[in-house]
Protein backbone atom coordinates (compact mmCIF):
# COMPACT_ATOMS: atom_id res chain seq x y z
CA UNK A 1 0.00 0.00 0.00
CA UNK A 2 1.37 3.63 -1.22
CA UNK A 3 0.57 6.27 1.56
CA UNK A 4 0.26 9.93 -0.38
CA UNK A 5 -0.23 12.85 0.71
CA UNK A 6 -0.46 15.08 -2.11
CA UNK A 7 -2.39 15.88 -4.86
CA UNK A 8 0.92 15.71 -7.08
CA UNK A 9 1.35 12.20 -5.79
CA UNK A 10 -1.50 11.44 -6.51
CA UNK A 11 -2.20 12.39 -10.18
CA UNK A 12 1.54 10.73 -10.66
CA UNK A 13 0.16 7.33 -9.46
CA UNK A 14 -3.75 8.27 -11.18
CA UNK A 15 -1.66 8.82 -14.47
CA UNK A 16 0.34 5.11 -14.32
CA UNK A 17 -2.97 3.46 -13.33
CA UNK A 18 -4.88 4.79 -16.22
CA UNK A 19 -2.08 3.81 -19.40
CA UNK A 20 -2.52 0.38 -17.51
CA UNK A 21 -6.18 0.66 -17.94
CA UNK A 22 -7.21 0.02 -14.74
CA UNK A 23 -10.46 0.56 -13.41
CA UNK A 24 -10.19 2.74 -10.06
CA UNK A 25 -12.17 2.65 -7.33
CA UNK A 26 -12.42 5.42 -4.46
CA UNK A 27 -13.87 5.15 -0.43
CA UNK A 28 -14.10 8.58 1.16
CA UNK A 29 -13.62 8.69 4.51
CA UNK A 30 -12.73 10.67 8.11
CA UNK A 31 -10.85 7.89 9.72
CA UNK A 32 -11.73 6.48 12.58
CA UNK A 33 -12.45 3.11 10.55
CA UNK A 34 -14.32 0.50 11.29
CA UNK A 35 -15.78 -2.38 9.60
CA UNK A 36 -18.52 -0.22 8.07
CA UNK A 37 -15.61 1.91 6.41
CA UNK A 38 -14.07 -1.17 5.43
CA UNK A 39 -16.64 -3.38 3.93
CA UNK A 40 -16.74 -0.74 1.06
CA UNK A 41 -12.84 -1.10 0.69
CA UNK A 42 -13.34 -4.69 0.71
CA UNK A 43 -16.64 -3.76 -2.16
CA UNK A 44 -14.50 -1.89 -4.17
CA UNK A 45 -11.15 -4.58 -3.68
CA UNK A 46 -13.96 -6.80 -5.42
CA UNK A 47 -15.12 -4.66 -7.97
CA UNK A 48 -11.44 -2.70 -9.46
CA UNK A 49 -8.35 -3.04 -10.21
CA UNK A 50 -6.87 -0.20 -7.86
CA UNK A 51 -8.28 1.12 -4.76
CA UNK A 52 -8.09 4.34 -3.06
CA UNK A 53 -9.15 5.64 -0.05
CA UNK A 54 -9.08 8.79 1.77
CA UNK A 55 -8.71 9.72 5.25
CA UNK A 56 -9.39 13.48 5.54
CA UNK A 57 -11.52 15.11 8.63
CA UNK A 58 -13.16 18.19 6.43
CA UNK A 59 -13.44 21.38 8.48
CA UNK A 60 -16.24 22.39 5.72
CA UNK A 61 -18.58 20.36 7.19
CA UNK A 62 -18.69 20.84 11.13
CA UNK A 63 -20.40 23.33 12.24
CA UNK A 64 -18.42 26.24 14.71
CA UNK A 65 -20.09 24.28 17.81
CA UNK A 66 -19.51 20.17 16.85
CA UNK A 67 -16.57 18.13 16.94
CA UNK A 68 -14.10 18.77 14.31
CA UNK A 69 -10.97 19.62 16.54
CA UNK A 70 -11.87 16.42 18.86
CA UNK A 71 -12.35 14.32 15.73
CA UNK A 72 -10.57 10.76 16.52
CA UNK A 73 -7.85 10.51 14.42
CA UNK A 74 -5.97 7.11 14.99
CA UNK A 75 -3.99 7.52 11.83
CA UNK A 76 -1.50 4.47 12.19
CA UNK A 77 -3.87 2.24 13.77
CA UNK A 78 -6.42 2.97 10.39
CA UNK A 79 -3.26 2.64 7.49
CA UNK A 80 -3.13 -0.59 9.58
CA UNK A 81 -6.77 -1.56 8.79
CA UNK A 82 -6.44 -0.50 4.76
CA UNK A 83 -3.29 -2.27 4.04
CA UNK A 84 -4.98 -5.43 5.97
CA UNK A 85 -7.62 -4.77 3.44
CA UNK A 86 -5.45 -4.92 0.26
CA UNK A 87 -5.92 -1.13 -0.31
CA UNK A 88 -3.61 0.44 -2.60
CA UNK A 89 -3.39 4.07 -1.95
CA UNK A 90 -4.14 5.48 1.37
CA UNK A 91 -4.60 9.32 0.05
CA UNK A 92 -4.32 10.90 3.72
CA UNK A 93 -3.59 14.70 2.44
CA UNK A 94 -2.83 17.69 5.61
CA UNK A 95 -5.60 20.41 6.03
CA UNK A 96 -3.59 22.91 3.88
CA UNK A 97 -2.83 20.21 0.95
CA UNK A 98 -6.75 20.53 0.59
CA UNK A 99 -7.48 24.43 2.18
CA UNK A 100 -3.97 25.86 1.69
CA UNK A 101 -5.39 29.19 3.87
CA UNK A 102 -6.35 26.64 6.71
CA UNK A 103 -10.20 27.47 5.27
CA UNK A 104 -12.05 26.44 7.74
CA UNK A 105 -15.84 27.26 6.62
CA UNK A 106 -17.53 27.54 3.20
CA UNK A 107 -17.55 31.54 3.63
CA UNK A 108 -13.03 31.07 4.14
CA UNK A 109 -13.36 28.45 1.43
CA UNK A 110 -15.46 30.85 -1.24
CA UNK A 111 -16.90 28.86 -3.62
CA UNK A 112 -19.41 25.98 -3.34
CA UNK A 113 -21.59 23.54 -4.24
CA UNK A 114 -25.05 22.61 -2.66
CA UNK A 115 -28.20 20.25 -3.17
CA UNK A 116 -30.52 22.29 -2.01
CA UNK A 117 -33.68 19.99 -2.05
CA UNK A 118 -31.77 17.44 -0.18
CA UNK A 119 -29.94 19.32 2.21
CA UNK A 120 -32.37 20.92 4.20
CA UNK A 121 -34.57 18.27 5.97
CA UNK A 122 -33.81 15.40 8.10
CA UNK A 123 -30.40 16.51 9.78
CA UNK A 124 -29.61 19.52 7.10
CA UNK A 125 -32.17 21.33 9.72
CA UNK A 126 -29.79 20.79 12.85
CA UNK A 127 -26.68 21.18 11.09
CA UNK A 128 -27.11 24.15 8.65
CA UNK A 129 -24.45 24.23 6.43
CA UNK A 130 -23.70 20.45 7.12
CA UNK A 131 -24.19 18.86 3.79
CA UNK A 132 -22.72 22.24 1.58
CA UNK A 133 -19.92 21.56 3.35
CA UNK A 134 -19.30 17.87 2.65
CA UNK A 135 -21.03 17.93 -0.83
CA UNK A 136 -18.26 20.53 -1.58
CA UNK A 137 -15.47 18.74 -0.17
CA UNK A 138 -16.26 15.74 -2.04
CA UNK A 139 -16.65 17.07 -5.26
CA UNK A 140 -13.01 18.81 -4.49
CA UNK A 141 -11.63 15.25 -3.61
CA UNK A 142 -14.06 13.61 -6.33
CA UNK A 143 -11.57 15.77 -8.76
CA UNK A 144 -8.36 15.27 -7.09
CA UNK A 145 -8.78 11.56 -7.19
CA UNK A 146 -10.65 10.83 -10.32
CA UNK A 147 -12.13 7.69 -10.05
CA UNK A 148 -14.57 5.64 -12.26
CA UNK A 149 -16.61 4.11 -8.80
CA UNK A 150 -17.14 5.99 -5.55
CA UNK A 151 -18.65 3.51 -2.62
CA UNK A 152 -20.83 5.69 -0.41
CA UNK A 153 -22.35 3.72 3.06
CA UNK A 154 -26.57 3.44 3.48
CA UNK A 155 -25.88 4.24 6.98
CA UNK A 156 -26.03 8.19 6.22
CA UNK A 157 -28.17 7.84 3.51
CA UNK A 158 -29.23 11.38 3.09
CA UNK A 159 -25.62 12.15 2.85
CA UNK A 160 -25.70 9.41 -0.01
CA UNK A 161 -28.62 10.50 -1.90
CA UNK A 162 -27.05 14.05 -1.92
CA UNK A 163 -23.41 12.64 -4.02
CA UNK A 164 -25.98 10.61 -5.83
CA UNK A 165 -28.02 13.49 -7.22
CA UNK A 166 -24.71 15.54 -7.64
CA UNK A 167 -23.21 13.12 -9.57
CA UNK A 168 -26.02 12.93 -11.86
CA UNK A 169 -27.14 16.76 -11.95
CA UNK A 170 -23.74 17.76 -12.97
CA UNK A 171 -22.83 14.86 -14.82
CA UNK A 172 -20.06 13.55 -13.29
CA UNK A 173 -17.94 10.52 -14.94
CA UNK A 174 -18.35 8.53 -12.16
CA UNK A 175 -20.56 5.87 -10.74
CA UNK A 176 -21.54 6.05 -7.36
CA UNK A 177 -22.20 2.61 -5.38
CA UNK A 178 -24.29 2.25 -2.46
CA UNK A 179 -23.11 -0.22 0.58
CA UNK A 180 -25.48 -1.75 3.09
CA UNK A 181 -25.02 -0.70 7.11
CA UNK A 182 -22.94 -2.83 8.92
CA UNK A 183 -23.82 -3.26 11.98
CA UNK A 184 -22.56 -4.23 15.32
CA UNK A 185 -24.09 -7.87 16.17
CA UNK A 186 -26.49 -6.47 18.48
CA UNK A 187 -27.71 -3.96 15.54
CA UNK A 188 -26.36 -0.60 16.11
CA UNK A 189 -25.17 1.02 12.78
CA UNK A 190 -21.39 1.39 13.27
CA UNK A 191 -19.74 4.64 13.43
CA UNK A 192 -16.88 6.61 14.66
CA UNK A 193 -18.43 7.93 17.04
CA UNK A 194 -19.64 4.84 19.09
CA UNK A 195 -16.93 5.15 20.79
CA UNK A 196 -18.05 7.81 22.39
CA UNK A 197 -21.04 6.29 24.28
CA UNK A 198 -20.73 5.38 27.96
CA UNK A 199 -21.11 1.54 29.09
CA UNK A 200 -24.45 2.38 29.56
CA UNK A 201 -25.37 4.48 26.84
CA UNK A 202 -23.78 1.66 24.47
CA UNK A 203 -26.18 -1.03 25.94
CA UNK A 204 -29.15 1.59 25.61
CA UNK A 205 -28.09 2.30 21.86
CA UNK A 206 -29.39 -0.96 19.68
CA UNK A 207 -33.18 -0.05 20.85
CA UNK A 208 -32.81 2.52 18.17
CA UNK A 209 -32.82 0.08 15.26
CA UNK A 210 -34.84 -2.52 17.31
CA UNK A 211 -37.91 0.42 17.53
CA UNK A 212 -37.30 1.41 13.90
CA UNK A 213 -37.30 -2.25 12.90
CA UNK A 214 -40.95 -2.53 15.20
CA UNK A 215 -42.35 0.58 13.52
CA UNK A 216 -41.71 -1.21 10.38
CA UNK A 217 -43.42 -4.34 11.02
CA UNK A 218 -46.34 -1.99 12.52
CA UNK A 219 -46.66 -0.14 9.28
CA UNK A 220 -46.68 -3.41 7.38
CA UNK A 221 -49.41 -4.81 9.68
CA UNK A 222 -51.44 -1.99 8.02
CA UNK A 223 -51.16 0.60 11.02
CA UNK A 224 -51.18 4.12 10.45
CA UNK A 225 -48.05 6.38 9.90
CA UNK A 226 -48.73 8.89 12.68
CA UNK A 227 -49.80 6.84 15.36
CA UNK A 228 -46.78 4.56 14.86
CA UNK A 229 -44.57 7.10 14.67
CA UNK A 230 -45.56 8.62 17.64
CA UNK A 231 -45.77 5.51 19.71
CA UNK A 232 -41.97 5.02 18.39
CA UNK A 233 -40.81 8.54 19.28
CA UNK A 234 -42.34 7.32 22.98
CA UNK A 235 -40.81 4.36 23.39
CA UNK A 236 -37.35 6.17 22.59
CA UNK A 237 -38.03 9.00 24.57
CA UNK A 238 -38.60 6.87 27.60
CA UNK A 239 -35.70 5.07 27.01
CA UNK A 240 -33.94 8.29 27.60
CA UNK A 241 -33.01 9.10 24.27
CA UNK A 242 -33.53 12.76 23.08
CA UNK A 243 -35.20 12.04 19.75
CA UNK A 244 -33.91 15.20 16.98
CA UNK A 245 -36.79 13.13 14.40
CA UNK A 246 -38.17 10.22 13.86
CA UNK A 247 -39.98 10.62 10.37
CA UNK A 248 -41.08 8.51 7.19
CA UNK A 249 -39.81 10.02 4.25
CA UNK A 250 -39.45 8.82 0.30
CA UNK A 251 -35.84 6.97 -0.85
CA UNK A 252 -35.43 9.66 -3.44
CA UNK A 253 -36.55 12.89 -3.04
CA UNK A 254 -36.30 12.39 1.07
CA UNK A 255 -39.79 13.99 1.38
CA UNK A 256 -41.31 13.13 4.53
CA UNK A 257 -44.83 10.88 3.79
CA UNK A 258 -47.88 11.15 5.80
CA UNK A 259 -49.27 7.71 4.13
CA UNK A 260 -47.16 4.89 2.77
CA UNK A 261 -49.48 4.05 -0.27
CA UNK A 262 -47.67 6.07 -2.68
CA UNK A 263 -45.39 5.04 -5.75
CA UNK A 264 -42.25 5.49 -4.38
CA UNK A 265 -40.13 3.12 -1.70
CA UNK A 266 -40.36 4.81 2.02
CA UNK A 267 -37.48 4.38 4.83
CA UNK A 268 -37.80 5.45 8.35
CA UNK A 269 -35.35 7.74 8.95
CA UNK A 270 -34.15 8.64 12.94
CA UNK A 271 -31.86 10.95 15.07
CA UNK A 272 -31.38 10.52 18.38
CA UNK A 273 -28.55 11.38 21.19
CA UNK A 274 -27.89 9.29 23.87
CA UNK A 275 -26.40 11.02 26.59
CA UNK A 276 -24.63 13.92 24.13
CA UNK A 277 -23.94 11.08 21.67
CA UNK A 278 -25.65 11.59 18.80
CA UNK A 279 -26.62 8.40 16.42
CA UNK A 280 -28.59 7.96 13.37
CA UNK A 281 -30.36 5.11 11.70
CA UNK A 282 -32.32 4.35 9.06
CA UNK A 283 -34.17 1.10 7.38
CA UNK A 284 -36.53 0.59 4.32
CA UNK A 285 -40.01 0.19 5.13
CA UNK A 286 -41.74 -0.80 1.42
CA UNK A 287 -38.47 -2.59 0.16
CA UNK A 288 -38.37 -5.04 2.98
CA UNK A 289 -35.92 -8.04 1.40
CA UNK A 290 -33.18 -4.90 1.70
CA UNK A 291 -33.68 -4.18 5.27
P1 LIG B 1 -17.28 8.85 7.54
O1 LIG B 1 -15.85 8.48 7.82
O2 LIG B 1 -18.16 8.78 8.72
O3 LIG B 1 -17.40 10.14 6.76
O4 LIG B 1 -17.85 7.72 6.56
C1 LIG B 1 -17.20 7.41 5.35
C2 LIG B 1 -18.08 6.50 4.54
O5 LIG B 1 -18.33 5.30 5.27
C3 LIG B 1 -19.45 7.12 4.22
O6 LIG B 1 -19.84 6.74 2.90
C4 LIG B 1 -20.34 6.46 5.25
O7 LIG B 1 -21.70 6.38 4.87
C5 LIG B 1 -19.72 5.07 5.32
N1 LIG B 1 -20.11 4.40 6.56
C6 LIG B 1 -20.00 4.88 7.82
N2 LIG B 1 -20.51 4.01 8.71
C7 LIG B 1 -20.99 2.96 7.99
C8 LIG B 1 -21.65 1.74 8.31
N3 LIG B 1 -21.95 1.42 9.57
N4 LIG B 1 -21.98 0.90 7.31
C9 LIG B 1 -21.69 1.22 6.02
N5 LIG B 1 -21.06 2.36 5.64
C10 LIG B 1 -20.72 3.22 6.61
Amino acid sequence: MKTITTGHELALQWDTARRSGAVIGYVPTMGALHEGHLSLVDRAREECDVVICSIFVNPLQFGPNEDFESYPRPVEHDLGLLEARDTDIAFLPGWTEIFPRRERTLEDFGTHVSVPRLSHQLCGRSRAGHFDGMVTESLLFLNLVRPDRTYWGEKDFQQLRIIETLVGNLRLPVTVVRGATKREPDGLAMSSRNKNLSPQARALSPNLRRILQEARARLLDGGSLPAVLDTAREQLTGLGFAVEYLVACEEDSLSEVSVLEGPFPVRLFAAAALHGVRLLDNIPVTEVARG
